[in-house]
């Protein structure tokens, strides 16, 4: 028997419109072979815990949903292939790597740190391990989005995507705003690149009109996913969406906290909104 998909994928109910939802962090089944050094509850805090749930209204609003159930300190899907940390590997990649600001702060595509800033391992990887988490893991992820987005795309001649994530309310040491309290939301569209800009603003005006706060490109500006999926002038708009954790959970116990319901309440409102903007979009 084959081993299950890396991902959960979850289909509109009724009227399928073309909008895709990936919550790429979410995933909490640890794989048996991920030795990490500090405590499983220390490694969880690198998660979007909940993401995925979050949005779990989203196929009645005509979306596809697509969730990693890895997670994202194995592997991260929200990083290219090239952003490998060779100080990580114990032997030589064998084909040129171009290591980001990300791998530089110790979160490129596989963690060399937990949130703590403590090392994730007590070793260094054999590169065939990182290929291993990349074929099992990242390509049928990418995969399995990249198919949705153009099947959709295929249909309609537009598809509108939403990179589903959340973030500490206060940056953390390594991030790029270390001990800054964050917006409720922060949109990242690579400054302008990856939507056309009536679909950030869609996305803006709802949430602020429903009472929250929302920062534009900062901290967060949008990394590999919106990068490839995002190409306006093709009508293929691609939006990243990190919502605050303090709104819906406690950071330490990663359990709900009283914000959740009133935050997912206003998510589906969120994705309602998001359908009405492309149903107009496609007349
Ligand atoms: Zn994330």
């Amino acid at each position: 028997m084959s081993p299950a998909p890396p991902f959960r994928r979850h289909l509109p109910i009724g009227e399928p419109l073309p909008i895709v939802l990936d919550s790429p962090h979410s995933g909490e089944d640890y794989p048996a072979d991920f030795d990490h050094l500090p405590s499983r509850a220390e490694v969880r805090r690198a998660e979007d815990t909940h993401v995925a749930r979050l949005y779990r209204s989203a196929p009645r609003h005509g979306a596809t949903l697509i969730e990693a159930t890895f997670p994202r300190s194995y592997i991260d899907p929200n990083r290219s292939l090239a952003d490998v940390d060779p100080d990580l590997l114990a032997d030589a990649w064998g084909e040129p790597l171009a290591p980001s600001r990300k791998t530089a702060q110790g979160i490129g595509l596989v963690w060399r740190i937990a949130r703590s800033g403590v090392p994730m391992y007590a070793r260094k990887l054999a590169s065939a391990e990182v290929r291993s988490r990349i074929e099992r893991c990242w390509k049928p992820y990418h995969e399995a989005l990249a198919a949705e987005i153009d099947a959709r795309h295929r249909s309609f001649g537009a598809v509108w995507h939403i990179d589903c994530h959340s973030m500490p309310a206060v940056g953390d040491t390594h991030a790029d705003d270390p001990g800054r309290a964050r917006a409720d939301f922060v949109l990242g569209d690579r400054d302008g690149t990856t939507c056309e800009p009536a679909f950030t603003r869609i996305v803006g005006e709802t949430l602020r009109d429903l009472g929250y706060g929302v920062a534009l490109n900062d901290p967060y500006k949008g990394v590999e996913l919106v990068r490839k999926h995002g190409r306006p002038a093709e009508n293929r708009h691609s939006l990243q969406v990190e919502v605050n954790r303090r709104l819906y959970m406690d950071e330490v116990t990663l359990l709900p906290n009283d914000g959740y319901a009133k935050l997912e309440r206003d998510l589906e409102k969120l994705l309602s909104a998001v359908a009405l903007f492309v149903r107009r979009s496609l007349v």
